[in-house]
This record gives C-alpha cells, sequence and structure tokens, in this order.
C-alpha cells in the first residue's frame, strides 16, 4: 500500500528550541520557510509542483518572532510564516496528489498550527486575549496564567465488515454516488473501541462484535485527526436514520463492479477513508 497522505513530514520537531529565541535567530538566516495565506493555503513554484520556499534571511529578523518554527533537519530549520502576498496558492487537498509525501506532510503540519492560532484567540477561562509563545506552538494567557495547546480533534473512521462484506454509507449532501466508510468524533469518557461501536450503532444500526487499530492521519480541516480502525460486525441490514441518506452492504466483487460501471464513486484519494477500503480490496484479491 502507497503510504497515507500527509503522513509523510519526519523532521525532528525540536521542542527544546521552541521558546529559545536565541538559537532560533541563529537558525533563522538560513531556514527554508513555507508561505501560508489567510485560509491556511500554502505558496506553490509558479508552473510547476512543489513548494515555493523563501530564506529567512530574506525577511527581517522582526518576521522570526512571528513566524512557526516547524523543525529543523539536516540542511537546518523550517519555519511557515502567515502572508497573502502571493499568487500560486494550492490547497491541503490539492497538495496529495501535486507534492511530494514530504512536502504534503509538512503542509499540514504547519495549515494545522496556523488555523490553531488564527482561531485561538481569547483564554477559554478567563477571556483575556491569548499571547502566543514558543514559536506558535502554546498560547498563553497572562490573565490566569494558564497554557493552552493546539487543539486536536479525534475521530475514528472504520472499516466495517462482517467477514465476507464491507459497509459503506452515503450523506446526501455528497456527490451522487458517493460512498465511504463511516466515522464520527470521539466523546469525552469514551475509549475509541466505544466510540466505533457507538457510530456504527447510530449511523448504520449494525453491531460491531470488536474493533482494532490500524492506522491514523492528520486531518487539519481545520484540526482533526483521523484514527482508522478495522471492525468485525454481525451482518446486521443497516437503517439510516439522520445522520446517513444510505448504507449498504458490498462483497468485493460487487463494490469493484459498482465502481467500474460509475454508478458508485468511493472517497477521495487524499482519505484514509479511500486508503482503507483499497487495502480491503487488496486483501481480496
Ligand atoms: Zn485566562
Amino acid at each position: 500500500m502507497p503510504p497515507i497522505a500527509f503522513t509523510g513530514c519526519l523532521i525532528d520537531r525540536a521542542e527544546h528550541l521552541r521558546n529559545d529565541r536565541e538559537r532560533l535567530a541563529g537558525l533563522w538566516p538560513t531556514a527554508r520557510v513555507l508561505s501560508l495565506d489567510h485560509n491556511a493555503d500554502v505558496e506553490t513554484n509558479a508552473g510547476r509542483d512543489g513548494l515555493a520556499l523563501q530564506r529567512g534571511d530574506a525577511f527581517s529578523e522582526d518576521a522570526l518572532d512571528a513566524a512557526l518554527f516547524l523543525g529543523i533537519d539536516d540542511d537546518g530549520a523550517w519555519f511557515a510564516h502567515r502572508t497573502d502576498a502571493f499568487v500560486n496558492a494550492l490547497d491541503l487537498r490539492g497538495a496529495a496528489s501535486r507534492l511530494s509525501a514530504f512536502e504534503a506532510g509538512l503542509f499540514a503540519y504547519a495549515r494545522a498550527l496556523l488555523l490553531w492560532r488564527q482561531r485561538t484567540r481569547f483564554c477559554v477561562q478567563c477571556g483575556t486575549p491569548l499571547r502566543m509563545t514558543h514559536s506558535g506552538h502554546i498560547a498563553r494567557c497572562d490573565g490566569c496564567e494558564s497554557d493552552h495547546y493546539p487543539r486536536i480533534d479525534a475521530a475514528v473512521i472504520m472499516l466495517v465488515s462482517d467477514g465476507e462484506r464491507l459497509l459503506l454509507g452515503r450523506q446526501a449532501s455528497w456527490p451522487q454516488g458517493r460512498y465511504s466508510l463511516l466515522a464520527g468524533f470521539v466523546e469525552p469518557g469514551e475509549r475509541l473501541e466505544d466510540t466505533v461501536a457507538r457510530e456504527v450503532m447510530e449511523e448504520a444500526g449494525v453491531r460491531v462484535l470488536r474493533a482494532n487499530y490500524v492506522a491514523s492521519q492528520p486531518w487539519p480541516f481545520p484540526s482533526g485527526l483521523m484514527l482508522g480502525f478495522s471492525a468485525l460486525a454481525e451482518p446486521d441490514p443497516p437503517r439510516c436514520n439522520d445522520e446517513l441518506e444510505d448504507a449498504r452492504w458490498f462483497t468485493r466483487d460487487e463494490l469493484l463492479a459498482e465502481v467500474a460501471s460509475g454508478r458508485l464513486g468511493l472517497s477521495r484519494p487524499e482519505s484514509i477513508s479511500r486508503w482503507l477500503i483499497d487495502r480491503w480490496l487488496d486483501e481480496g484479491g
């Protein structure tokens, strides 16, 4: 199986440098800097694929204090900065097909951090405006002296099988014929396995017997983390309520025939949903 999109950024995040202004200033002149705009889309090179990178010394040193430190590798430091002064913007979905696995993962990381910073302006405990520290990784409240960390919204997504067939569902708002795995957010007080069982019951009325973790994917739209599971379920006939318009069991042959005929479309290629479905189809082949 190919790697899951947005998981290819294995730089050293160098947490110990985030609040070391002196060492960051030393890294800044030769650092590679990504540009992201107000939508957290990234600047790419005109006419060809690949991130458009600038060196830190192209900016004043003041820019370092507004930049996000991402980490280091053998060639120096990586930062991201926010600007709207570029035209070749690429969104994260496009990045999966147009950037290398490393660059797409780096972009996903920078995007998650930037979106969190843009949305995290006031303390949730006392309402005081927050001050970013640690190069964009902590928001500090001077009113009640609390620290706030980047938000991660955990969601499970599950490949549900009765041993032979795969359970897929569709929401009414999706493109015609699109089917995907069931998914849902983890709620307070739940184990991940409980979330899998609850969501499958709520959305399709199917009883899950057991669920095993398979793989995960950063999903910064704006702050998701998708936790992919494989679940074994009773072969209950699906019944839908408000969330899904339809849910159906498919054998491998049925699914392949529906896709080949154009009547059914699967999840987008950059999603872990599609990766899990392709993996299941491969196992049968
Ligand atoms: Zn506060």
